[in-house]
């Protein structure tokens, strides 16, 4: 869709594609389903920042579908699609396949089973090994270079990190996780989804302190468990700030109603400081009643890298 719908204009000596777009969008505009069956359009583009807003308007593409590096699961669906007609031995395990193959896209994983056929082939073996296969993922892996393939040093870090957030969710809100992963989307390592509380307007003090915590959750779990934070924290340490920043402005701190403009930047670092470290002090406190839950779901989430809540919870029910 980038080539066809890329924005108009762009191209000044290129008249006639702004024409094909043209055209589309008056084709798109004239679908109606009482011409017979009803019509769903879809297009696929890597550049959707490329498009013509024109074409993403009410009625046309308005709804954006963006498709992730595949998880353990999908990866596992892929690999069974590309060697569905190719001789596999036996004893090959695709599972384990698909858990090696963290970061890889579906070309990739095409790739890789075109890599073990040929490697199979040059065997002079009349089936793929799993020998093959296993070879054929480093050849991928050190032939391209993936977007990004952390480390099980990082990978470990990570899905301390996410389990501190989601153990400390599931105490301070119970039932509130709706997925924890440790798959790398945009520019997070992993992630903690949480259901979202129904439309709200109005916070109470305990609910922001309770949010807070969960942000913080993160780094003191990598520091109660690897005895040092990382860089991964930042975000959430903005969220935590962004937070205690609503207390102060609703007389929720130890200042009472005030006027926050009028406090001298040192005054207000102070108070911030006080709410942040007795709230750090409680979160560490959860963490570390809970650490043998933690280490637990720590565990799981390294080798499954993404938990639905439910899955989550029934590691979870001795916590609190
Ligand atoms: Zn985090």
């Amino acid at each position: 869709m980038d080539i066809l719908g890329a924005k108009r204009g762009s191209n000044v000596s290129h008249h006639e594609y702004d024409q094909t777009l043209n055209q589309l969008l008056v084709e798109m505009d004239g679908l109606k389903a009482e011409q017979g069956a009803p019509i769903l359009v879809m297009a696929a583009t890597n550049r959707p920042e490329a498009l013509d807003s024109a074409l993403l308007r009410p009625g046309r593409f308005d709804r954006q579908v963006k498709v992730d590096l595949p998880d353990k699961e999908g990866r596992l669906a892929i690999l069974k699609i590309h060697t569905k007609h190719k001789p596999l031995a036996q004893e090959v395990n695709l599972e384990d396949i698909a858990h090696e193959t963290f970061g890889f896209s579906g070309a990739h994983l095409e790739s890789l089973t075109n890599e073990a056929a040929i490697l199979a082939l040059r065997d002079e073996a009349s089936e793929i090994c799993e020998g093959h296969l296993h070879e054929a993922v480093e050849k991928v892996m050190l032939g391209e270079k993936l977007d990004r393939k952390p480390t099980a040093e990082e990978l470990r870090r990570v899905a301390i990190h996410e389990s501190g957030h989601a153990l400390l969710a599931e105490v301070v809100r119970p039932n509130s996780v709706a997925q924890v992963s440790i798959r790398s989307r945009g520019n997070a390592l992993g992630y903690v989804r949480h259901y979202p509380k129904d439309d709200l307007y109005l916070y109470t003090q305990a609910m922001l302190e309770e949010q807070i915590m969960v942000a913080l959750a993160g780094a003191l779990a990598e520091e109660e468990i690897l005895g040092a934070r990382s860089t991964g924290a930042a975000g959430d340490y903005e969220q935590a700030l962004n937070l205690v920043e609503r207390m102060l402005l609703s007389g929720m701190s130890s200042l009472g109603v005030t006027d926050v403009s009028r406090l001298d930047a040192e005054h207000r670092q102070l108070v911030t400081k006080a709410i942040l470290a007795d709230l750090e002090d409680r979160t560490k406190l959860i963490l570390l009643k809970n650490k043998h839950s933690l280490v637990k779901i720590t565990e799981i989430l390294e080798d499954e890298e993404t938990l639905s809540g439910d899955a989550l919870r029934m590691y979870l029910i001795d916590v609190a």
